[in-house]
């Protein structure tokens, strides 16, 4: 690993990701996305859990590339569905589906159910010097009953992040990066890559 700036790279295709985590590391690090690398390929997600599903696109990644590397997975659990829609979060109501399907599909399910208690749920595995690690960043919050806001994307114009009246979808961005599940699992990757750097650069020394 390069001691003066960390190089990494993050398993996504998605740029709107890539920025958001661009800016939340800052310059320390030198971010690599799979295009930068000429891999092209949609890394499969079948695995029954969010941790399993980011390990395995990280250490698809590694496979090939033997660099650093970490990969997310975000799923949205709610209780009244025993953590549903969770790692189905991105296809919930069915392959050719998009967010509004999966938020009707939601809405239906969930019926006049009292229990509104939900949470997204952000995993990262990093493998770093070969060593694989798990960081999670929660946002607790409840769903509504009806789509407010046009902000965001995903499930955000159903959920009010606890602390706030507003869904995430009536912030602005700005606002839901500083709270958001994302936020927190990069915030403590972030932590953790420095402390790293910092002992790593010592032990050099
Ligand atoms: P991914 O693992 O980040 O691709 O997220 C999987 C799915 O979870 C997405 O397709 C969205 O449906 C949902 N999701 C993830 N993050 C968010 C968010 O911040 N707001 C709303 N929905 C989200």
């Amino acid at each position: 690993m390069n001691a003066e700036k960390m190089q990494l790279v993050f398993a996504t295709n998605n740029d709107h990701k890539l920025t958001e985590i661009r800016d939340i590391l800052g310059d320390s690090f030198k971010l690599l996305s799979l295009k930068d690398l000429n891999i092209e390929e949609d890394i499969p997600e079948n695995e029954p859990s969010l941790e399993g599903n980011a390990m395995h696109k990280a250490r698809h990644v590694y496979g090939i590339l033997n660099m650093d590397v970490f990969a997310d997975d975000t799923g949205l659990e709610t209780d009244a569905l025993n953590g549903l829609p969770g790692v189905h979060s991105a296809r919930f109501a069915g392959e050719d589906k998009n967010s509004d399907d999966n938020i009707d599909k939601l809405l239906d399910l969930m019926g006049s159910s009292e229990n509104r208690k939900a949470r997204f749920r952000t995993i990262i595995a990093l493998i770093l010097d070969g060593k694989e690690y798990i960081f999670e960043g929660i946002s607790e919050g409840t769903i509504i009953s009806e789509r407010r806001g046009r902000e965001g994307f995903g499930y955000d114009p159903v959920f009010v992040p606890a602390g706030s009246n507003l869904t995430y979808a009536e912030m602005p961005l700005n606002d839901k990066n500083k709270i958001s599940h994302r936020a927190r699992a990069f915030n403590k990757l972030k932590e953790f890559l420095y402390q790293y750097n910092l002992k790593d650069n010592k032990d050099r020394n």
